[in-house]
């Protein structure tokens, strides 16, 4: 009858940090419905979206926690980050500030994640390249540095947001194997 029951093999938690409005929750409708929006509305009572994809033919329900406002206040609890085994950190590169902040969220994530979390830093917005105030090269120093995986990316374009999500999910496969 063309119905049939999606088996799950593993649910992988995957948080979403960074300051506000460099474009999380965009990043997060992108991949999981495909969306984007100019006028984000607050996702209250929204904590988190699901994508289901097949790697290496185990079935993993991708479980992407959004911080919904918080991070205004400094009030990511350390609720949010348990069970985490990915964590996206966004910044928007036509903002200087959003980048320099970067250091701060992981080590929010260094304190209060588990040590073997994979991490993915997105330098977001990349369709603004007349407005960039951050070179990719910084960047690149700075995530090998820390030993983060990295892409600049576009909610808005959509460009390189399913392979940057999809590069944590194969890693933490890899690292569960
Ligand atoms: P959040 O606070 O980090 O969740 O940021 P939002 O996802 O709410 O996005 C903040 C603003 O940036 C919204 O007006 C979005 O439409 C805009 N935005 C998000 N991603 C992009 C992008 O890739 N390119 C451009 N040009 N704007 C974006
Ligand atoms: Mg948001």
């Amino acid at each position: 009858d063309g119905v049939k029951e999606m088996r799950i093999d593993y649910v992988y938690k995957v948080v979403v940090i960074g300051d506000s409005a460099v474009g999380k929750s965009q990043l997060l409708a992108r991949f999981s419905k495909n969306e984007f929006s100019f006028d984000s509305k607050s996702t209250i009572g929204v904590e988190f979206q699901t994508r289901t994809t097949t790697i290496k033919s185990k079935v993993i329900k991708a479980q992407i926690w959004d911080t919904a406002g918080q991070e205004r206040y400094r009030a990511v609890t350390s609720a949010y980050y348990r069970g985490a085994l990915g964590a996206v950190v966004v910044y928007d590169i036509t903002k200087r500030q959003t980048f320099d902040h970067v250091v701060r969220w992981v080590d929010e994530l260094r304190a209060h994640a588990d040590s073997s979390i994979v991490i993915m830093l997105i330098g977001n917005k990349a369709d603004l390249e007349d407005k960039r105030a951050v070179p990719t090269e910084d960047a690149v120093e700075f995530a090998q540095d820390q030993g983060l995986f990295f892409s600049e990316a576009s909610a808005l374009s959509g460009d390189n947001v399913e392979s940057a999500f999809f590069r944590v999910l194969e890693e933490i496969y890899s690292n569960m194997a």
